[in-house]
């Protein structure tokens, strides 16, 4: 185990387990051990895992064609932008590999979009506490100053504001003519499980329309049902402009999207932007078969409902919790936060508890269970992060992987 990941870069903080299959939300370890997932990797896996159509389906075009080049027409792009845009009012779509592309081609967009207007030096609105990505650009774009240490030059052309805080971009209306685009997520998940409030995205709406700003939502961890609608901004009842995806639109197969409606959708002339690999036949026909089986089992309203169960039953068993700050989220993302630091928790949690869980922002975890999870899993996921919370970090408990294990198996 050490011998191999001292070829790898240290970029991540690495667990010492590692797991070789998967079920729905159970994951086993080489040893065998059973293992709860309350993350899908990183809100990715939102069918759970070895989910058997997503197999068969991959299984079936790697059979037939792989990768052609965007040279060619792609007929599963084409299916997959049309009914991306079907279920989001948006008009044209871009593919790429990932949720930090995606914003890519958005802020290409933006910058476009001002030059034509005559700016020279356009500038998009973003927020503190954002996530938008690892590339030069989205880091740059993001609001997280830990993580752009030691990287710059960050990328000019961005102007910051606190998250859910209409004020503070009103001020800014009128104050700084380069302004093209706000570019913001409609729950921050990087930056703690913060949810902007409905009243907030519509006013937002309502100044971008005003000033002639492309409102840019960043739903690449929001966006597929997560916070218990297809996408989050419709909580809201807002059409946003432009919208990026990636996570969970592939269920763990590579892909991202860039989806625009109006005058911005055009921007693009050929030549202009591209990526090898984006929206090849693979990718866009996994991606089709997502939103089938999303649409078909009606997981955006399961995500609602057992999003409810799963904050009601955390609220109730941390209420006594001195060291609670919050317990806050939408549809099942969700956060908990700590009065401490509680990095530690998570190697805790996959040793006494068998569970899955990443912390954010040092003191908040954050769950991002698969939606396919059944009730009794997410009751499990509140019993085993309550242990967590409530007992000392020497005590082993026996139940994990034991418990309920046919209520458990979705
Ligand atoms: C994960 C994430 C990204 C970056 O996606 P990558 O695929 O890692 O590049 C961007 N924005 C949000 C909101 C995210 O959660």
């Amino acid at each position: 185990m050490t011998e191999h990941l001292s070829h790898l870069m240290r970029a991540y903080a690495r667990q010492p387990v590692s797991f070789v299959r998967g079920r729905g939300a159970r994951l086993w370890d080489a040893q065998g051990v059973e293992y709860l997932d309350a993350i899908a990797g990183v809100a990715v896996t939102s069918l759970g895992h070895a989910h058997p159509e997503i197999a068969a389906v991959i299984a079936e075009q790697a059979g037939m064609l792989l990768h052609t080049s965007n040279v060619f027409r792609i007929d599963w792009q084409e299916t997959l932008g049309e009914r991306l845009g079907a279920l989001t009012g948006m008009q044209k779509a871009f593919f790429c590999n990932s949720g930090a592309e995606a914003n890519e081609a958005a802020l290409k967009l933006a910058r476009l979009c001002g030059h034509q207007k005559g700016i020279a030096t356009p500038r998009v609105l973003v927020m503190e506490n954002g996530f938008h990505g690892r590339t030069i650009a989205t880091l740059s774009a993001s609001g997280n100053p830990a993580k752009q240490a030691g990287f710059a030059p960050l990328l000019p052309g961005f102007l910051r504001v606190p998250h859910d805080d209409i004020d503070a971009v009103r001020s800014l209306a009128g104050q700084s003519p380069d302004i093209v685009a706000v570019l913001i997520e409609p729950v921050q998940g990087e930056g703690g499980i913060r949810v902007a409030s409905t009243d907030y995205l519509r006013e937002l709406r309502m100044l971008c329309d005003q000033q002639g700003w492309l409102l840019m939502l960043d739903e690449i961890q929001t966006g597929m049902g997560r916070t218990g609608a297809w996408f989050g901004y419709q909580h809201a009842g807002i059409v946003p402009d432009v919208i990026t995806l990636a996570k969970a639109l592939g269920n763990g197969f590579p892909i991202g999207a860039c989806l625009a409606r109006g005058a911005v959708a055009d921007l693009f002339a050929p030549g202009q932007h591209g990526s090898t690999f984006g929206g090849n036949p693979l990718a866009c026909r996994v991606a089709c078969t997502v939103l089938d089986i999303m649409a078909r089992d009606g997981l955006p309203m399961r995500a609602a409902v057992l999003g409810e169960r799963l904050l009601a039953g955390l609220r109730k068993a941390l209420v006594a919790h001195p060291g609670v700050r919050a317990v806050r989220g939408q549809g099942l993302m969700v956060g908990i936060e700590l009065d401490q630091d509680c990095k530690a928790l998570v190697g805790r949690a996959l040793t006494e508890q068998r569970l899955l869980i990443t912390v954010t922002r040092d003191t908040t975890i954050r769950l991002l269970p698969p939606l396919i999870c059944n009730e009794v899993q997410i009751d499990e996921i509140v019993r085993r992060v309550a242990h967590l919370l409530t007992h000392g970090s020497d005590r082993e408990l026996p139940a994990c992987g034991v418990v309920a294990q046919t209520a458990l198996t979705a």
